[in-house]
């Protein structure tokens, strides 16, 4: 799929989705339209590729004006950062976003300074977010359920990649939208991989959001990065790749200490034989 490309997931009636083209990269960012009596657009990219948006609008036959819900899955900008711009165009949208999300959308600025320093020169990708007036916000926990038509979006918690991360599991589809709670899908090589740890990710609820995601059981993962897939055994490889990934992180840091450590005794052992005769030295640590 090229970048602005619209595609239908085949097997699953109403939904569209858009390439966004985010970072400049195709089959890296997705935004979703379901097309019921409430359109539904699930995440927004990060806002400087608001035209494709607007061009998944297009493709799917919905107006700006008609377009009546967005549910973002958590307010990381490259999910989150559209939302504003968003809704001076279509002004009948209503935005749902998970409780602790909703001061971030309603002053972005927090948002944007950590941004910009989380992701250095990439910031170029971006654009600064507006922000959404509060009367159009929603504030959603878990359990929630948001009526869009035939269909719902019902709210799951899965705070293991950040506090204010849901994902939306439409029962009637059968469907996971899995934000960055199932790592990301290369449909190209058909292969999944882990999303690289904002400064909030918990490793143990990160897998306990996995485990979630496998009791729900859905045939259905409509990625954020990048697009829909039959679920089949993607959720077990996610947290065994997530596992491996994480002892490796920790063996690297083990490494570190224990090459500091070596290397401070080495540096004591020769500030030692610079004062004096050679001593014996007790079994080093580590
Ligand atoms: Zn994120």
């Amino acid at each position: 799929m090229a970048i602005g490309d619209v595609s239908q997931p085949a097997g699953l009636a109403g939904y569209h989705y858009v390439d966004t083209g985010m970072y400049a990269v195709p089959e890296y960012g997705s935004v979703y339209l379901i097309d019921d009596d409430r359109p539904t657009l699930v995440d927004t990219g990060i806002g400087a590729d608001i035209d494709r948006i607007f061009g998944l609008l297009d493709a799917a036959g919905v107006a700006p004006a008609d377009l009546s819900c967005i549910a973002v899955t958590h307010v990381h900008l490259d999910h989150a950062g559209g939302v504003g711009r968003l809704l001076t165009e279509c002004p009948n949208a209503e935005v749902y976003v998970h409780d602790i999300g909703v001061d971030h959308l309603a002053d972005p600025s927090a948002l944007w300074a950590g941004t910009k320093d989380a992701v250095g020169e990439q910031i170029q990708f971006y654009a600064e977010p507006k922000p959404v007036p509060e009367d159009r916000i929603t504030g959603i926990t878990d359990g929630d359920e948001i009526a869009i038509g035939d269909r719902t979006l019902r709210a799951h918690h899965a705070p293991g990649h950040a506090p204010h991360q849901v994902v939306f599991e439409v029962p009637e589809d059968d469907a996971v939208f899995t934000a960055d709670a199932a790592g990301i899908y290369s449909p190209s090589t058909d292969s999944v991989h882990v999303t690289s740890p904002p400064p909030q990710f918990d490793l143990e609820q990160a897998l306990a959001d996995v485990s979630m995601l496998r009791d729900i059981d859905p045939e259905w993962l409509l990625y954020a990065h990048f697009g829909p897939a039959e679920t089949e055994d993607r959720l077990a490889t996610y947290a065994d790749r997530l596992e491996a990934w994480v002892a490796d992180v920790a063996e690297c840091a083990r490494t570190r200490a224990t090459t500091r450590r070596w290397s401070s005794s080495s540096a004591s052992r020769s500030r030692r034989r610079r004062r004096g005769p050679r001593r014996r030295l007790g079994r080093r640590s580590g």
